[in-house]
């Protein structure tokens, strides 16, 4: 699995943040996401999953196995 974020679609609800800190951050600086890891561990790629097709703007792409 491979993850990518637009953050310039990012409207920072954090609601990725909140769901998976493993993978996702908010920035304390414009609220907007910020990526902790392209390559998240296999127990994190469900979650990862969830939290791409819960955000609110699709800024979250996840690609791959
Ligand atoms: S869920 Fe989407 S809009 Fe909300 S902080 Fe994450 S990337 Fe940004």
């Amino acid at each position: 699995m491979r993850v990518s974020v637009n953050r310039g679609r990012c409207v920072g609800s954090g609601s990725c943040a909140l769901a998976v800190p493993e993978v996702f951050e908010q920035s304390s600086k414009d609220g907007r996401v910020v990526l902790v890891t392209e390559t998240p561990s296999a127990e994190l790629h469900e979650a990862t999953e969830e939290a791409a097709d819960f955000c609110p703007v699709s800024a979250i792409t996840v690609t791959g196995p």
